[in-house]
């Protein structure tokens, strides 16, 4: 059975981590060292547990599916047929601000799609530390789907500052792609009160147990609310694209992509 709460006793651990981007945008870092800076637009104990079924393998990974038996006490074809069981995973919603991508081929590779598929996308050379980073310009909610084996990070958090909500995060993945002994490294950056608009946005996001269940699967909504977030998110568009306009001259630099 489901539940909320980040500090659940419940929530057992095990599995991996990431999901599929079918519909509602997810958070994934797939290299090592690839991290990205968000805010948390639900609060601890607002986040969202349920178990849930692996739909495919390896590179056939299609996401993941409701475990029925445990989320709606009904019969559950999966837990039939699966060989492994259902894993635990926690449901948030962040918003990125950016995402950080260290300059491997398979980033590259990555990159240059996403911006055949978005032309207005900017994407800066930068380092942090002595370590080269793409940096992408994101501004978007998303959907925080992990295993809750890696919860630690986000529990330890909301126990020591009893909330999330009080500054933005890096989110950073430690571990090379195919790793299996992943872990993710959740850095406070500096106290900052939450904007008037990611409020807005925050009291606008679907339910999270609805998310889980299926019964919301895109972003799109009716209503005022839409609207709001909606303004939002093309205000940050423009400024993204005057702020590109504005880089003409990184111009060699954009051509890797
Ligand atoms: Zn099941």
């Amino acid at each position: 059975m489901g539940g909320r709460g980040i500090d659940s006793e419940d929530m057992p651990t095990g599995g991996s981590g990431g999901g599929g981007r079918p519909f509602i945008p997810k958070v994934r870092l797939s290299d090592d060292g690839e991290f990205c800076r968000f805010r948390f637009l639900t609060e601890h104990d607002e986040i969202f547990w349920e178990r849930f079924h692996k739909l495919g393998q390896g590179s056939d990974f299609r996401g993941y599916t409701v475990c029925l038996n445990s989320a709606l006490d009904q019969d559950c074809e999966r837990c039939e047929k699966d060989e492994k069981p259902a894993t635990t995973l926690f449901l948030t919603w962040v918003y990125e601000f950016s995402h950080f991508y260290p300059p491997t081929s398979e980033a590259k590779t990555a990159l240059k799609k996403m911006k055949e598929r978005d032309k207005n996308i900017v994407i800066k050379k930068t380092k942090v530390g002595d370590k080269p980073f793409f940096e992408v310009e994101v501004n978007e909610p998303m959907l925080m789907q992990y295993s809750t084996f890696f919860r630690g990070p986000i529990k330890t958090r909301a126990e020591r500052h009893g909330t999330l909500l009080d500054s933005p995060f890096e989110w950073i993945r430690n571990g090379e792609r195919g790793e299996q002994q992943l872990s993710y490294v959740l850095e406070a950056l500096d106290k900052e009160k939450m904007p008037k608009e990611l409020k807005e946005l925050m009291a606008s996001l679907p339910d999270l147990e609805d998310v889980a269940l299926g019964r919301v699967e895109t972003l799109d909504q009716d209503g005022e609310e839409k609207e709001d977030s909606d303004n939002f998110l093309e205000e940050k568009g423009k400024k993204s694209a005057d702020d590109d306009l504005g880089l003409d001259d990184d111009g060699n630099e954009e051509d890797d992509f």
